[in-house]
């Protein structure tokens, strides 16, 4: 979606723009399957909601480690794309008087999140495509569908255009350009099992990264808490149940263990456990915000649940999100209305009726903060090179809040890129266009090559989904919601083991010069297993718990993120240093002018 707004935004300036998707078309991104909503400080509920307010909710949200002036600046354009949309008709949901309608997502206390059902990401998307389409049809933007990035081409320390291989054809195929800019989304896919589409990687955002671009704080990725748990062994996606649940669903388990046994011996219906017995433990822990407290402290919060024994499910790992007081005060309709199409995908996937019985859910990788690290003017370090959306690591620091995501997005797309990117292009109107026979793209295209021959073998017998559940398992266990000192150094061997048993044993079946799925697969988890590496180097490095980002070592005796903001304040920007060397670590140090560092706290 941030790539479809600013290509819409930059052929409407009258850039001549180009669209690489790996989708059939940019209109099946994977932000189309975003649900919740999208946040802006219109302050319609009247509610005392302000731009100010939501720029302190997100720093505080983010755990006092982002960027002070981008999340102002993002606070401040929030408005006017809920406007944009309006005006390009998506359908938000709107009250009876006719105005747009919010509701409330975690980490706040007012009604800031824009919606449309729970299909908000598909409308929104609609919305940029369409704007997209009509670039097309003007002649300014041009899009190329079924082909990935596989490198980028610096000329004399300048990001000068790209190589793509063709999905269809399996051709490596040449662009040149006077910018680059990348919208390709997050790499949550590290995990194997997370909430991402099957197509998220990290692939274009590596390869730029081996090219010069830092990465900033890649060990910033979120854990979602409410998603459906795991449950077939050969399940290679998770399930999102959307954080606008939790406006009237209540997350609980029962107190008394011996319930906890007869649920998981389905001797015993969660209904039929008096209301007395039930641990409403968010309500109980953070009564200030209650079931809407920020994804981090309530992913903590129901692993911690099920850790001292309390998990509802038969491996005693899920927790119940239960309606039933919500459809009691509201009524059946009005629930139907407001997340019907959640329950129904809750339902065809695990054949229960959330409207009988309470969810059970579960935390799964869901988001990453980390990405290409960008300047104020989202340009990386490498000149003529942009990120925008997910990829870079701009403005949610160690945790993201709800529906904030999407308006990083759009506000990246629509409205800072396409104004920005003219104060690198003023100096280029007497460039040529970059010429794609070029040595540079020469070497390249060879480079891309190798590595694709690298990967055919006859002599190999393992898939890349079994080292990319390999992976995952790793990740999960040692760099996910619970890290460690020995865990991460553990993570780190592990993965290293992991890299050369790929490298002896990936069979890629079928064709380089054919449709070939199995060899996209292969170079995205070659590329998953080194950003695995950074990642637990990255947080190894980080000494501290903040966020997402949770070190056993250093947590308050309440089980929360402990943070040392003498020696940690700051953005971690690591610089590739070849393969067999470790990262060179930069510093952005973090200054808050306008907000008073406290330590985060949902309780009062
Ligand atoms: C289930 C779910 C629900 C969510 N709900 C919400 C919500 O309610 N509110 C909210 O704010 N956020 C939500 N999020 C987060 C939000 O959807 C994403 O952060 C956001 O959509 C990312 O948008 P993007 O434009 O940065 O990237 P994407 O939408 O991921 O688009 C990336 C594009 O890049 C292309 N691409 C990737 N790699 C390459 C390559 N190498 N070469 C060529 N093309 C490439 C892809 O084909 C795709 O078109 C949700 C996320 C999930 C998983």
């Amino acid at each position: 979606m941030g790539g479809s707004s600013a290509a819409a935004s930059l052929g409407e300036l009258g850039y001549n723009v180009k669209v690489f998707c790996i989708n059939d078309s940019p209109r099946r991104a994977h932000s189309i399957a975003a649900q919740g909503g999208i946040n802006a400080a219109k302050n319609y509920a009247n509610d005392n909601d302000s731009v100010y307010r939501l720029f302190y909710d997100t720093i505080k949200g983010g755990d006092f480690r982002s960027r002070e002036a981008n999340v102002y600046r993002l606070a401040e354009l929030s408005n006017v794309v809920i406007d944009q949309c309006v005006a390009q008709g998506v359908p938000f949901a709107r009250d009876y008087g006719g105005m747009l309608h919010s509701r409330s997502f975690g980490g706040t206390q007012v009604s800031r999140t824009f919606y449309a059902r729970a299909q908000t990401g598909q409308q929104l998307l609609l919305g940029a495509y369409g704007a997209l389409n009509r670039q097309i049809a003007k002649g300014n933007v041009k899009v190329y569908t079924r082909r990935e990035m596989m490198d980028l081409v610096v000329i004399n320390g300048e990001a000068r255009g790209i190589l793509v291989r063709n999905l269809v054809s399996g051709r490596i195929e040449r662009y040149g350009a006077h910018a680059v800019v990348i919208a390709t989304g997050g790499y949550s896919n590290v995990f194997f099992h997370s909430t991402n589409a099957m197509h998220s990687n990290g692939s274009a955002i590596w390869q730029c990264y081996k090219k010069g671009a830092f990465f900033a704080n890649p060990s910033f990725t979120q854990i979602h808490p409410t998603c459906i748990p795991v449950h077939a062994k050969h399940a290679s996606k998770l399930t999102l149940m959307s954080e606008s649940l939790r406006n009237d669903g209540r997350i609980w388990t029962p107190k008394k263990k011996e319930d906890v046994e007869r649920l998981r011996l389905n001797t015993l219906q969660p209904s039929q456990i008096l209301e007395t017995d039930r641990d409403y433990f968010l309500e109980e822990q953070y009564p200030a915000f209650g079931n809407l407290v920020p994804r981090d402290v309530a992913t903590r919060a129901c692993k911690r649940q099920c850790d001292a024994g309390y998990g509802v499910n038969k491996i005693g790992k899920a927790v119940f999100l239960d309606f039933s007081d919500a459809l009691l005060r509201l009524g059946r309709d009005e629930i139907e209305d407001r997340y019907g199409n959640l329950f129904q995908m809750y339902q065809k996937i695990t054949t229960v009726n959330p409207i009988n019985q309470p969810m059970m859910i579960y935390p799964a990788p869901h988001y990453t903060m980390g990405g290409l690290w960008v300047d104020y003017n989202l340009m990386t370090t490498i000149p003529g090179l942009y990120a925008i959306g997910e990829a870079n690591f701009s403005d949610h620091g160690a945790n993201r809040l709800g529906a904030s995501a999407l308006m990083q997005g759009l506000v990246d797309g629509y409205f800072i890129l396409p104004y920005t990117i003219g104060d690198y292009l003023a100096d280029k109107i007497k460039v040529p266009f970059t010429d794609v026979n070029h040595p540079v793209f020469d070497e390249t295209e060879v480079t891309i090559k190798d590595r694709i021959s690298s990967l055919f073998s006859d002599n190999r017998s393992n898939s890349a989904d079994f080292f990319h559940q390999a992976l995952g398992r790793i990740m999960w266990k040692k760099v996910g919601m619970d890290r460690s000192d020995a865990g991460l150094r553990f993570a780190l061997r592990k993965i290293e083991e992991l890299k050369s048993a790929f490298l002896e044993g990936i069979y890629v079946s079928g064709s380089r010069y054919d449709l070939n799925y199995e060899l996209e697969k292969a170079l995205r988890v070659s590329d998953f297993i080194e950003i695995a590496q950074l990642m637990a180097f990255d947080a190894l490095n980080r000494k501290e718990s903040c966020g997402s980002h949770f070190r056993r070592e250093m947590q308050t005796k309440e089980g929360e993120c402990l943070r040392d903001d003498i020696s940690f304040m700051y953005v971690s920007a690591w610089e590739f240093n070849g393969i067999d060397n470790p990262p060179i670590l930069h510093k952005e140090i973090l200054e808050y002018d306008y907000i008073n560092i406290i330590e985060r706290n949902y309780i009062l």
